[in-house]
C-alpha cells in the first residue's frame, strides 16, 4: 500500500517549548527590533525560518558522539574521524577544520584574492561575496538566465552560464582567482546545479588553468535533485552523486551547519598540497591548530556523523519533499514563488506580491515584517536589503530579485508547524494591498541586513 503522507522519518525524544505570543506583543517587539527580525530574541519567535544554518536537530548518534568527543589539543580521535569522513566524501587529501563556513572562505579567498582579482560563480553567497570583496577582489555572478527569473521553470536553475564564463575567463585570464559553484545555489533560490553543468565548468577551468571550487554546504540536497532530475543518474546513490561532483573540483568550502547536520563547524578541503600548506598557515593563525580548527572535539564528532546521516535516502526524501510541501501550499494560495521549489527553503517573490511597493522601499522587508506580525514567523529578506548597493550619486542599485526566504531547519518542525505557516500566508495575502514599504535609517558597511535599522515609510 502506498501512503500519500511523507512522514518525518524520526521520533521526537527531547522537546523544546515554543513560547506563543499575541499579535499586539509582536507589533511591539518588531518596533523595538527596528523592524529587523535579526534583532529579535528567539523567545519572541514562534516558527523560526530565518535560516537552516546551525539550526538542525541532532540525532541520538550525534548526541552520543558529543559524549565521545575527544578534546585533546592535538591529534584528537574525533578529528581523525571527521578527517576520514571528509576525505571519503570529497576524495580530497587535505582537510582544514574551521569554526564555520565563512572562516574557510576567509582563508581560501584571503589567499587567492586581493586587489585586481576576479571571482566567478553561479551566485556568490553573501558571506562569500563579503570575504572576496574584503580581500579587495571583485565577485561576479553568472547564473543561467532562468536563474534570474523567479517563475521560469528549469530543473537546474542553479546552473552557471558556461558561455558567459568562457568569455570572462578569456577576458580576465590569470586575474581570475577561482570559479565557484554554490550547490545548491542559496542566494539564487536554493536551486540545484546539475552534474553536467559542473563538468562543463570544471573543463573550462582546466583549459584556463583556474582553480574550481565547490561551496558544498548543501551537496546532499543537490544530489537528491540530480538523482531525480538528471538523465542517467537514477541508479547512483546520493553519496555517489556527491562524490562525482567533488571529483570535478580542486577544492571545497563547507559550512557543516547545513548538510553537516551540526550546530557549528565547517571545513576547507583541497587537492593541491602547496595551496593547502599556505592555507594551513592562515588556519593556525586565525582558527586554531590543524586538528581542531575553531572546533571542540565534540563538534568534530557530530560533523563526522552528520555527514554520513545526511545521505540517508529516507532522510533526504523527507527533507526535500517537506520543503516542496510548503511551496505547493503557498503556490495553491496564489503566493508568487521562486519555482520550482528548492531543497532547503521556499523563496517568495515579494516584488510580485507587493507590486505597489517600489524596490527603493524594500518590498521584501515588508513581507518579513508581515510574517512576524501575523504569525510570529521569522524569515529573511534576500533582495535589495541584502545585496543592494549605492551608485556614486547615492541612489540604490537594487538586487536582481526581491525575495524572502523561508528556510526550513533540518529535522526540527513537523507538518502541523508547516501548515501553520501556510495559514499565516492566507492572512498575508488578504491584506497585501495595504502593506507599506520601509526605509533604512542605520546601516553598517558590510552585510548590512544583519544589523540595519528600518522605519516604515
Ligand atoms: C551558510 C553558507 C555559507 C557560510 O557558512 P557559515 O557557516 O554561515 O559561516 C557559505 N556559503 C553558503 C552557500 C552558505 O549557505
Amino acid at each position: 500500500m502506498r501512503h500519500r503522507t511523507i512522514i518525518e522519518p524520526f521520533r521526537i525524544k527531547s522537546v523544546e517549548p515554543i513560547r506563543l505570543s499575541t499579535e499586539p506583543e509582536r507589533v511591539a517587539a518588531l518596533a523595538a527590533a527596528h523592524y529587523n527580525p535579526f534583532l529579535l530574541d528567539s523567545e519572541q519567535v514562534i516558527i523560526d525560518l530565518l535560516t537552516d544554518s546551525g539550526t538542525s536537530a541532532m540525532s541520538v548518534e550525534q548526541w552520543a558522539g558529543v559524549m565521545r568527543g575527544d578534546e585533546a589539543y592535538a591529534g584528537s580521535r574525533s578529528w581523525t574521524r571527521m578527517e576520514r569522513a571528509v576525505r571519503d566524501l570529497t576524495g580530497m587529501a587535505h582537510v582544514l577544520p574551521t569554526h564555520q563556513g565563512r572562516a574557510a572562505e576567509r582563508i581560501i579567498y584571503g589567499h587567492l584574492g586581493g586587489r585586481g582579482k576576479v571571482f566567478l560563480a553561479n551566485t556568490h553567497f553573501d558571506t562569500t561575496r563579503a570575504n572576496i570583496e574584503f580581500s579587495g577582489a571583485t565577485a561576479i555572478d553568472l547564473p543561467i538566465a532562468e536563474g534570474r527569473r523567479p517563475d521560469a521553470l528549469h530543473p537546474f536553475k542553479g546552473n552557471l552560464d558556461v558561455p558567459a564564463l568562457e568569455v570572462l575567463l578569456r577576458q580576465h585570464g590569470t586575474a581570475v582567482g577561482a570559479v565557484i559553484l554554490t550547490v545548491t545555489n542559496n542566494s539564487g533560490g536554493g536551486q540545484p546545479v546539475s552534474l553536467e553543468n559542473a563538468a562543463a565548468v570544471s573543463a573550462a577551468c582546466r583549459r584556463h588553468g583556474i582553480p574550481f571550487l565547490l561551496d558544498c554546504c548543501r551537496i546532499a540536497e543537490n544530489s537528491w535533485f540530480i538523482k531525480h532530475r538528471e538523465p542517467g543518474m537514477q541508479d547512483l546513490t546520493y553519496r555517489e552523486i556527491a562524490q562525482r561532483m567533488f571529483a570535478l573540483a580542486d577544492g571545497a568550502v563547507m559550512s557543516a551547519k547545513k548538510d553537516g547536520l551540526a550546530n557549528m563547524g565547517g571545513f576547507l578541503a583541497l587537492r593541491d598540497e602547496a595551496l593547502a600548506q599556505a592555507c594551513t598557515n592562515l588556519l593556525i593563525i586565525t582558527e586554531g591548530f590543524t586538528t581542531y580548527g575553531g572546533l571542540s572535539g565534540r563538534d568534530l564528532e557530530a560533523i563526522a556523523i552528520g555527514l554520513e546521516e545526511v545521505f540517508d535516502p529516507h532522510y533526504l526524501e523527507y527533507r526535500v519533499r517537506s520543503t516542496t510541501f510548503l511551496g505547493e501550499h503557498l503556490h495553491a494560495l496564489g503566493i508568487p514563488l521562486m519555482r520550482p521549489i528548492g531543497g532547503h527553503a521556499v523563496y517568495v517573490d515579494a516584488k510580485a506580491l507587493y507590486p505597489h511597493i517600489p524596490v527603493t522601499e524594500y518590498p521584501g522587508q515588508s513581507l518579513v515584517c508581515e510574517l512576524y506580525t501575523l504569525g510570529g514567523i521569522r524569515s529573511v529578506e534576500i533582495g535589495s536589503v541584502m545585496f543592494g548597493t549605492y551608485d556614486s550619486a547615492g541612489a540604490l542599485v537594487p538586487a536582481a530579485m526581491e525575495l524572502v526566504r523561508l528556510a526550513i531547519p533540518r529535522r526540527v518542525y513537523t507538518q502541523s508547524h508547516i501548515e501553520y505557516v501556510a495559514e499565516t500566508f492566507e492572512a498575508v495575502a488578504a491584506r497585501a494591498s495595504e502593506v507599506r514599504g520601509y526605509r533604512i535609517v542605520r546601516e553598517p558597511r558590510f552585510l548590512r541586513h544583519f544589523s540595519a535599522h528600518f522605519a516604515p515609510c
